[in-house]
């Protein structure tokens, strides 16, 4: 008998991670295989939205949501986000912890494959976002297991580009959260809710989410 295809998914509750999961759910239509995603609770204010965004989407492609706690560690290293969020302080070193810590799950629950949800965009701001950072990562995590690849279908992609693919697997959008702000609805304002709008604008998608503010006059920065 063969072994269960596994992925390990880091999720976040943002449009990225979750057509990243959708671009999963139909892969394993054809393979067979589960969804073990990971969310990394790091203390911020957004926490809460993101735990209910990202239990909702795992839940639609009928995956497992695991959520480990980094809190105390992001807090010791400075409270910089681990991953990419525009305009939030980034941690130094934050992917390479977040890519370490996803392989050594994998190895846990005997996984193969990491995937993660990052864009040209990402990459455009931040070495770490890279195809050659993950590339030489990669290097370096098969020295300890060599069965283990990372993978990043979205890397050549724009966030339009990612929001159109999205869109074409039938996101629903209304189930995901960007704004780094710990309220009720999405702020609007905030560099992570000003790339979501402006990636709904350029791809041409319906944006279902109730932002608190309008749109800024001459809202065309995305990371600041
Ligand atoms: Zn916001």
């Amino acid at each position: 008998m063969s072994e269960e295809r596994k992925i390990v998914l880091l999720v976040s509750g943002g449009p990225d991670s979750a057509t990243l999961a959708k671009i999963a759910e139909k892969e394993l239509r054809k393979t067979g295989g589960a969804v073990n995603a990971i969310y990394l609770k790091s203390g911020h204010p957004s926490d809460e939205k993101e735990i209910e965004a990202a239990n909702a989407i795992i839940k639609e492609i009928g995956g497992k949501l695991e959520i480990i706690d980094i809190s105390d560690m992001v807090q010791a290293l400075g409270n910089g986000r681990v991953l990419i969020h525009s305009e939030a302080a980034i941690l130094p070193h934050g992917n390479t912890l977040v890519l370490s810590l996803a392989a050594a799950y994998a190895r846990r629950i005997g996984a193969k494959e990491i995937w993660i949800g990052l864009h040209k965009d990402d990459a455009d701001e931040n070495i770490e976002y890279t195809k050659d950072f993950i590339s030489k990562l990669q290097g370096i995590l098969n020295i300890i297991s060599s069965e283990l690849t990372i993978n990043t279908p979205l890397l050549d992609k724009r966030k339009e580009e990612v929001f159109e693919i999205g869109g074409s697997l039938g996101l629903d959008y209304s189930k995901t959260w960007s704004c780094i702000r710990g309220n009720k609805q999405h702020c609007g304002n905030c560099g992570a809710c000003r790339s979501r709008r402006r990636a709904f604008n350029l791809s041409k998608q319906n944006d279902p989410t109730n932002y608190v503010n309008e749109p800024l006059a001459l809202d065309t920065a995305v990371h600041e």
